[in-house]
């Protein structure tokens, strides 16, 4: 039988009414007491890292969650994360960063419901996310959530009560739970040949939603606490440039002073592409600014943290940037 290691960090999966609203107090021993029909799948030890709701969750527990996994890797088989719906996809990304191509499943569950609600999701989500990382075919970071297999780069919350909270986004689901059974699409990926464990991230990267009318100053004000600006633009990549205000002046001047500038979109599907209308055109080949292309926002903050945490160089972090990683981006 496989061994999995089960880390608990709190989330609605084990949250209790205390008098103040829903909060995390059932341990990982408890919540694991829950489904018993665990013990015929794997051999299962838990370490409760910490209790938290995930929305207080930040990189300085992304990092010991990695932590945990490299100190624990060579002793199990798989792990199994139970973690908050709110941020997990956020943590899903930075995990996929700071432990690429592992061939041990790191997987992340949680819950709309809590356990011990009569109609909790939990029961199911902690039971498949234990099946599938005890599964032979399964590799690398990946979230387990209303039966469906996400890769950890790809995962949002799209529902905020319904049971199949997390969608895939711009990439297929890995595979689909039914029952007790792991089903694909053709054959399992090979194992990589990892894994590599990191253990830096620069946490000075900030999201920034175009508004009509907001003002490109906005960059000035930022440049104090921020290194890095994930600038979600209109449409496919739309940013305006106003008579009496030029986001083309802010945005090169952000660049030229040593910081990070990457352009997304702020629709939730297909991606960006700068080279298609005049209002992106400015930005489509300037050598400093990196392009989100098809990936996730989530993804963009973890990786944009993950990769200044390694270098300032800009040719490196382009590197970096660019590089696919878990299924992160397509290839260009
Ligand atoms: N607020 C909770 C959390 O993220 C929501 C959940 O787990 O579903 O910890």
């Amino acid at each position: 039988m496989k061994n999995i290691l089960m880390i608990a960090t709190g989330g609605t999966i084990a949250s209790a009414e205390e008098g103040n609203g829903l909060a995390p107090a059932l341990t990982g021993e408890q919540l694991a007491g829950y489904v018993p029909e665990i013990a015929k799948v794997c051999n299962l030890d838990i370490i409760q890292l910490m209790n938290i709701d995930s929305t207080n969750m930040r990189p300085r527990d992304w990092l010991r969650m990695a932590a945990c996994v490299e100190e624990h890797y060579d002793a199990y088989d798989g792990f199994v994360i139970l973690h908050g719906t709110d941020t997990m996809a956020y943590t899903a990304a930075a995990l996929s960063y700071l432990v690429q191509d592992s061939p041990k499943p790191i997987v992340l569950t949680g819950s709309q419901r809590p356990m011990a609600n009569p109609f909790t999701d939990a029961k199911l989500n902690l039971f498949q996310s234990v099946l599938y990382a005890a599964s032979d075919t399964a590799h690398d970071v990946a979230v387990v959530f209303g039966g469906e297999v996400i890769a950890g780069t790809r995962a949002r919350k799209q529902r905020t009560m319904s049971a199949n909270a997390f969608i895939s986004v711009n990439f297929p689901t890995l595979a689909m739970v039914r029952g007790e059974r792991i089903v694909r699409a053709g054959t399992a990926p090979a194992a990589p040949a990892g894994p590599v464990f990191y253990h830096a991230l620069n946490e000075r990267v900030i999201v920034l939603k175009l508004t009509p009318e907001m003002h490109p100053s906005i960059f000035e004000l930022l440049a104090r606490d921020y290194d890095a600006v994930i600038l979600e633009t209109f449409g496919i990549g739309g940013i305006p440039e106003y008579e009496d205000a030029s986001y083309e002046r802010a945005i090169f001047d952000w660049v030229d002073s040593g910081r990070t500038v990457v352009l997304t979109t702020q629709v939730p599907e297909e991606g960006l592409d700068l080279g298609v209308y005049e209002v992106g055109r400015a930005y489509a080949d300037h050598p400093g600014i990196l392009k989100g292309d098809d990936m996730t926002t989530e993804a963009l903050v973890a990786k944009t943290m993950w990769a200044l945490g390694q270098t300032r160089d800009a040719s490196e972090l382009r590197e970096l940037f660019y590089r696919p990683i878990n299924h992160d981006r397509l290839p260009m």
